[in-house]
C-alpha cells in the first residue's frame, strides 16, 4: 500500500516548477560542456560501478529535482566516456552542439508523433524540405528531392538506412526474378561497415561477399565483376551491392560509378554508405568523391557524426520512393484517413520499420539555420585542414609513417617499428589526456585520429601532435 493517496499525488506537472527546473538545467548542460577540458576524456569506471551506486529499489516518495540534478555530477558524469570533450579524437566525432541540444529540447516539449501525415503535418513537411535542401546543399542528384520521384526521410541510425535499403532491393529482387531470398547475393567491401553484413542477415539474404581491397582500402571494380559472374555461374542471384564513400576504418572510398554501371547490367540495388562523408559534401570540392550517385538506388549519411546535430539524426535518400513504399506500406483500419487516400502527402510510417517517429528534423533545421550554409562549410573545412597538416607532419615524421590516405578530416598513420610499437603509441597518447582509436586492417596495427568534436580548436590538434611526437620515440 501506498502511503499517499490518489488525491495527495505530487504535481509533477506543475509548469511554474518546470521553467525553474529547466533554467538550471540548461545551465548545468552548459557548465558540463564548457568544464570538459577539466575532465578526463574517458572516465575510469569498472564494471558495476555505476550501479552500485543507485538504491535498490526504486523511491516511494517523491524526489525533488535538485536531487536529480545532484546525481548527474555524482553518479552520470563519473560514468561517461566524453564524446564532446575537445581532446576528442576517437571513433568518427559525434557532433552536438547548442541550437542542436535546443531543437531536441523543444521537440521533446511537443511531444508529437510523426508517422503520418495527418497526426502533424509540420513534423513531415519541415523533414522532407529540410532534407530536399540537403540535396542541393549536397550536389546529391536533383531526383532525389520529394518533389521529384525520389525523397529523403530521417532514421535514427545509418544501420536503419542500410537495413531498408536492403529489405527493399529483397524485395524488388523477388520481383524480378522470383529468386528465394536464401539465394541472393549481396556484395560490399571488407572494410564495409559491419551494418551491412548485419542488414543483409537480418533481411534473410543468403550469401555476403566482403570483397578485398586495393592499397588505398577501396574495392577496385573488377573484384566486383568477378564475384558477380562467379556467383551467376553458380546460379546464385546478384541482389544488392553497397559502396563506401567513406568507410569506417580509413575513409576509403569506393569507385561508385564503376559500381552503378556493374549493379545496372545485372539490375542489381545500388545503395551508398556515406555515414560519415556525406556531410562534407556540402563543400563543392568533396564531391569528386561521390560521383557517380545518379546510379544509386539508396543513400546514407549521418548528421549525428559531422553535421553538428546530436544523435540520433540519420539521412536515408532513395531514388524513386514507390519500391520502398510498396514494400514497406500496410494499413491497419485504424490508420486510415483522407490525407492519406488522396495520396497528396508523405506518410513517413511507410518509409521505414517502426510506426512511431519523433521530431528529428527540427534540430536539423535549426543547426543548418544557426550555423548558416557557410558556417557548417567554414567547420567542414576547419577540420580538413587540421588533419591534412597533421597528416603532412606525420608524413615527414621519421618515427611514423602514413597508413591510409586523409581525404576527409581522419588521419591513420603507424609507426615504423612495427605492430607492437603502433599499439604502443595509442595507448600511450590514451593515457596522456587525449583520446584515438588504435585499429586494424588489412592484418596491421594503425592509429586513427578523427578530427571533428564541435570544441576542438587547433590548439588541441597542436597539443596531440606534440603528445604524438614524445610517445613515437
Ligand atoms: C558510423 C558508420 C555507420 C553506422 O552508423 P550508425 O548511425 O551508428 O548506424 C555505417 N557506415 C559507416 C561507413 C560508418 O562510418
Amino acid at each position: 500500500m501506498s502511503d499517499i493517496t490518489p488525491n495527495q499525488v505530487p504535481d509533477a506537472r506543475d509548469l511554474d516548477e518546470f521553467r525553474r527546473n529547466g533554467y538550471q538545467l540548461i545551465d548545468w548542460i552548459a557548465d558540463y560542456l564548457g568544464g570538459l577540458e577539466d575532465r578526463p576524456v574517458v572516465e575510469s569506471v569498472a564494471p558495476g560501478d555505476v550501479r552500485a551506486k543507485l538504491p535498490p529499489h526504486a523511491p516511494a516518495a517523491p524526489e525533488p529535482f535538485a536531487a536529480m540534478l545532484g546525481d548527474l555530477d555524482k553518479i552520470v558524469v563519473p560514468g561517461l566516456a566524453h564524446w564532446q570533450h575537445p581532446n576528442w579524437f576517437a571513433y568518427f566525432p559525434a557532433m552536438s552542439s547548442p541550437p542542436a541540444i535546443l531543437g531536441e529540447l523543444a521537440a521533446a516539449g511537443m511531444g508529437v508523433q510523426g508517422m503520418l501525415w495527418s497526426t502533424s503535418p509540420a513534423v513531415t513537411e519541415i523533414e522532407s524540405h529540410v532534407l530536399d535542401w540537403l540535396v542541393d546543399l549536397t550536389g546529391v542528384p536533383q531526383s532525389w528531392k520529394t518533389t521529384g520521384p525520389g525523397g529523403g526521410v530521417l532514421q535514427m541510425s545509418a544501420s536503419d538506412s542500410t537495413h531498408t535499403a536492403l529489405v527493399v532491393a529483397r524485395e524488388q529482387c523477388r520481383r524480378r526474378t522470383g529468386a528465394p531470398a536464401e539465394q541472393m547475393v549481396v556484395y560490399t567491401s571488407n572494410q564495409a561497415h559491419s551494418s551491412v553484413e548485419k542488414g543483409a542477415n537480418v533481411a534473410g539474404y543468403g550469401h555476403v561477399r566482403l570483397l578485398d581491397v586495393d592499397n588505398n582500402f577501396a574495392v577496385p571494380a573488377s573484384a566486383l565483376e568477378t564475384a558477380i559472374a562467379q556467383d551467376i555461374a553458380k546460379g546464385l542471384t546478384p541482389a544488392f551491392v553497397c559502396a563506401a564513400v567513406g568507410t569506417t576504418g580509413t575513409t576509403a572510398i569506393d569507385p561508385v560509378r564503376e559500381f552503378g554501371e556493374i549493379a545496372a547490367i545485372h539490375g542489381i540495388w545500388l545503395h551508398v554508405d556515406a555515414a560519415y562523408a556525406g556531410a562534407a559534401m556540402i563543400c563543392e570540392e568533396f564531391r569528386a568523391y561521390q560521383d557517380g550517385l545518379e546510379l544509386a538506388h539508396s543513400y546514407t549519411f549521418n548528421a549525428h557524426k559531422w553535421l553538428a546535430t546530436n544523435f540520433d539524426c540519420s539521412i536515408f535518400w532513395v531514388a524513386d520512393r514507390r519500391p520502398l513504399i510498396d514494400t514497406l506500406s500496410i494499413v491497419p483500419p485504424y490508420l486510415r484517413n483522407k490525407a492519406s487516400d488522396t495520396g497528396e502527402v508523405i506518410d513517413y510510417r511507410d518509409w521505414h520499420v517502426p510506426l512511431g517517429r519523433r521530431f528529428r528534423a527540427l534540430k536539423l533545421w535549426w543547426v543548418i539555420r544557426s550555423f548558416g550554409v557557410d558556417g557548417l562549410k567554414a567547420m567542414i573545412r576547419g577540420h580538413v585542414a587540421e588533419a591534412q597538416a597533421l597528416q603532412a607532419w606525420v608524413d615527414s615524421h621519421p618515427r611514423l609513417e602514413i597508413f591510409a590516405p586523409t581525404p576527409f578530416a581522419l588521419v591513420s598513420f603507424h609507426h615504423v617499428d612495427g605492430d607492437d610499437a603502433t599499439a604502443a603509441l595509442a595507448d600511450s597518447l590514451n593515457a596522456k589526456g587525449v583520446y584515438v582509436t588504435p585499429s586494424v586492417a588489412g592484418g596491421k596495427n594503425y592509429v586513427r585520429v578523427s578530427i571533428g568534436s564541435t570544441w576542438t580548436e587547433p590548439a588541441h590538434v597542436e597539443r596531440l601532435r606534440d603528445l604524438i611526437d614524445q610517445s613515437a620515440n
